[in-house]
């Protein structure tokens, strides 16, 4: 009999937390009469960066954040971003800036994060907020990280003691959770482009988080039975492209869209394998939304304090 893992459904467990904030900020509103305020700077005409801030924007709809987009041309200077962030700062009603990435080449994307108040930061990304997360002390702390341990935790996983390889080592999803696991007291392996046996370190693996970028990178033989496997990578594949396993699985998306999300593991063939494994499309990427929300919360309740 083939065994299947259990999926780990990031769609619910979202619902679930957008839920929880939407309580809590109608009791803030009811109390304060108060709600918390999100600003979304985002420049050009990039249809990927677009539809994240789409969803950004739905998902404060959906719990009562008051958003705000600022669309800059993508011509713009790191000066003219600058000033905006600036005016966001100083704003009492806006709690939470964050600035969709990437910037055009022409601005100094480093400049840009360090502007925005570590207070506002709610994609975790200022340097104070970063080293606090070293430190162990309270700040925001970056979505897509925070929600992956927060989706473990609601599967009731156990990070304790357990072996976690974390494949990619970017500053926003591969650091912060490494770090994320060691406050947990997880034993983490990190992974990158110059790892010399990527399988051995896959293969030892309790937990694998995967963040790369690079489609079907985790292989079956490359995870132990019964690990757990959390697919971060978002990789989308069109018909041309596609094997005729993933173009049967996926028909439909390609007869709709002609293309189809994947992760970085190929999910098919490790599925059976695992215990527990997060989907593409809804798995870590709704998590990301649910707690931008709960940061952007976070942010205004100390600022109400
Ligand atoms: P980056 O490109 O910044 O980082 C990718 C990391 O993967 C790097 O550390 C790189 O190493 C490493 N890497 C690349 N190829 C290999 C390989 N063959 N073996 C081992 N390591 C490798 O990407 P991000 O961290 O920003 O994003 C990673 C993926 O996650 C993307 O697909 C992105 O779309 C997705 N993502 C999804 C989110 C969600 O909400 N679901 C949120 C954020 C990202 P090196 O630096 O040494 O080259």
């Amino acid at each position: 009999m083939i065994k299947i893992a259990k999926l780990i459904s990031g769609s619910k467990i979202s619902a679930q937390i957008k839920d929880e904030v939407q309580a809590e900020i109608a009791q803030m509103k009811k109390e304060k009469n108060k709600v918390p305020g999100l600003a979304v700077i985002l420049v050009g005409e990039n249809p990927a960066s677009k539809v994240y801030v789409a969803n950004k924007e739905k998902g404060c709809n959906q719990v009562g954040i008051h958003s705000e987009t600022i669309h800059m041309e993508d011509t713009v200077s790191t000066e003219e971003i600058l000033a905006e962030i600036d005016k966001l700062n100083n704003r009492d009603d806006i709690h939470g800036i964050l600035v969709q990435l990437p910037l055009p080449k022409q601005v100094d994307s480093g400049k840009v994060l360090m502007a925005i108040k570590p207070e506002k930061d709610v994609d975790g990304f200022h340097p104070v907020n970063m080293g606090k997360l070293v430190a162990q002390q309270d700040c925001l702390v970056p979505a897509t990280p925070s929600g992956i341990v927060e989706m473990l935790k609601r599967e009731n996983i156990t990070l304790k003691g357990k072996n976690v390889t974390m494949v990619g080592h970017s500053e926003i999803v591969g650091k912060p959770c490494t770090l994320l696991f060691l406050n947990e007291w997880a034993t983490v392996t990190i992974c990158h482009i110059e790892t010399k046996d990527l399988k051995m370190h896959t293969q030892n693996a309790d937990i694998i988080v995967v963040a790369t970028g690079v489609p079907y990178l985790i292989k079956e033989d490359m995870v132990k039975q019964g690990a757990v496997v959390i697919d971060v990578g978002i990789n989308r594949i069109t018909k041309e492209d596609a094997s005729p396993e993933l173009l049967e699985w996926r028909k439909q998306d390609f007869e709709k869209k002609g293309a189809t999300l994947i992760g970085d593991v190929d999910f098919q063939k490790v599925e059976p394998k695992v215990s527990h494994i997060s989907p593409v499309p809804g798995g870590v990427g709704p998590m990301t939304i649910a707690m931008l929300l709960k940061n952007t919360l976070k942010a205004a309740k100390t600022a109400a304090e």
